[in-house]
């Protein structure tokens, strides 16, 4: 058995809803680091927009030594910022009154006609808006109305008024922003990621599969077989989701810029949409953002925010995703453990069945229904897959079973990683013999020993058999002796 192999768990630890974490000054320390990893975390996050590279290089290496230590695996997720709009410095913070006016600049300039300056850096902003345009500033916490633009300036009109500070982020709900998908910053992070070997990149803002296709490329030049994770933040990727979904790995709802480039009220619809289509085209998807926000100060979450956890596990989203409340956040570990609490008590409580809906596409689509059919009928103990690309186990995990496990084992330490994204697959890195046979019964022995199977339970096996020349995609079905 390879060393790296995740430590026992106990049986009851299984869960079909993955939980993502993001590092920050919270979670950092190498003992809460340890708490979160055996409290079941299971993808940790760093956000680049926060993170220079002698930061990442030490928490990457910190997360793998506490891993090691606890035996314990979790994979590693950089997401990358990517374009981004935010206002220069002021000298100190100022008070916006409802109807001043403040003059947006291309570049740091001096005010005119007694009218507040700030500078943008976005030269092209003046070409992208018109009068009537909505800016958003400070996470939607201001909001201005573009009254004219020109060559040297855009002219707003404060509609919301807030207390101004330097840097803060900008978002242009609606409008197709021209900047690249990938900053200077961005490659320069995406070189260490892969330097680091992450296991995920999350790209920030993809309005299109080009975005996609540029991070691809770029990682496909440095020889990283990391997954990309497309976050959608705006109208851009909502209106091309399908392309993008088909040209990414996985996908992340990332309600946070969400709720401030769309009306609200469509937040729960566009959620809705993209886990049935990430689902639709066998990809995972992450819910991100505000699922325990007020755990951020709180050490108990609101009824709501309950309610918003069992929403996202019963869609059946792959994972869902803690940020502020494991970056700064006063209750980490405790989040942790309100969200397995939360989706445990869902997904015990779900009746057997699975995803009629999934469009089956070839004769492995329907060989793989056809496992799942079979192990929920043999007794719902689960099916066993062997994978060297994580393929198998995806494809098995868009079917939704519940009650139906599926134990994926690899030789690849990085598949393995990949695999621990996935809804309702409990990963094993396992090095394969020649035989298959003697690959089966190890996987088994392995599976006792560490008390997730028991000797009678009929399993169902997904692999291939060799006939003369010929590989053939087979399921057997076979109890634990
Ligand atoms: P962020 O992305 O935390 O990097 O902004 C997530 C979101 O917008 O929800
Ligand atoms: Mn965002």
């Amino acid at each position: 058995m390879n060393p790296a192999s995740p430590a026992p768990l106990p049986k009851e630890a299984y869960r079909l809803t993955k939980i993502v974490f993001t590092l920050g000054p919270a979670t950092e320390e190498e003992d809460m680091l340890e708490k979160l990893i055996l409290a079941g975390v299971d993808v940790c996050r760093l956000n680049m927009a926060h993170a220079d590279e002698a930061w990442t290089r030490k928490m990457i290496r910190r997360v793998r030594e506490v891993c090691l230590r606890t035996n314990r695996h979790i994979a590693l997720m950089m997401d990358i910022k990517g374009p981004e709009i935010r206002t220069g410095d002021l000298a100190k913070s100022v008070d916006l009154k409802a109807d001043q006016l403040i003059d947006l600049l291309p570049t740091p300039g001096k005010s005119k006609d007694g009218v507040l300056a700030v500078s943008v850096n976005y030269p092209l902003m003046g070409g992208d808006v018109a009068p009537g345009t909505t800016v958003l500033v400070d996470s939607g916490l201001i909001r201005l109305e573009v009254v004219a633009t020109s060559a040297e300036r855009v002219r707003c009109r404060v509609v919301v008024a807030g207390k101004l500070s330097s840097r803060r982020h900008i978002n242009l709900p609606g409008v197709r922003v021209r900047l690249p998908a990938l900053t200077a910053k961005d490659r320069a992070d995406i070189a260490v990621g892969v330097e680091e070997q992450v296991d995920y990149f999350a790209l920030s803002f993809v309005r299109e599969a080009d975005d996609v296709d540029i991070l691809r490329r770029v990682l496909t030049d440095l020889k990283s077989r990391a997954r990309i994770i497309s976050k959608i933040e705006d109208q851009s990727g909502i209106a091309n989701l399908d392309e993008i979904i088909v040209a990414s790995d996985a996908v992340m709802v990332a309600r946070g810029d969400l709720g401030i480039e769309v009306p609200m009220e469509d937040l729960p619809l566009i959620q809705k949409r993209t886990v049935d289509a990430c689902i639709r085209h066998r990809k995972p998807v992450i819910v991100a953002t505000h699922l325990l926000e007020s755990m951020i100060l709180s050490p108990v979450p609101t009824r709501a925010e309950v309610s918003d956890i069992a929403g996202a596990v019963w869609s059946t989203a792959d994972a869902i995703m803690l940020s502020g409340e494991t970056t700064t956040g006063k209750y980490p570990l405790e989040c942790v453990q309100f969200m397995k609490r939360v989706a445990g008590r869902i997904e015990g409580n779900a009746t057997k069945g699975y995803n009629e809906d999934l469009p089956l596409k070839t004769h492995k689509d329907r060989l793989l229904r056809s496992a799942v059919v079979l192990a929920q009928e043999l007794g719902d103990k689960g099916i066993v897959v062997f994978t060297r690309n994580g393929l198998l186990p995806q494809a098995l995990a868009a079917l939704r079973a519940w009650r139906c496990p599926i134990y994926a084992f690899t030789d690849e330490p990085q598949v393995f990683r990949h695999m621990l994204l996935m809804w309702g697959v409990e990963p094993f890195l396992m090095e394969f013999t020649p035989e298959p046979e003697d690959t089966i019964c190890n996987a088994f022995a392995y599976l006792l020993r560490r008390g997730w199977v028991e000797p009678g339970d009929w399993m169902v096996v997904v692999t291939n058999v060799l006939a003369g020349q010929k590989s053939i995609d087979t399921i057997q079905m076979r109890p634990v002796e």
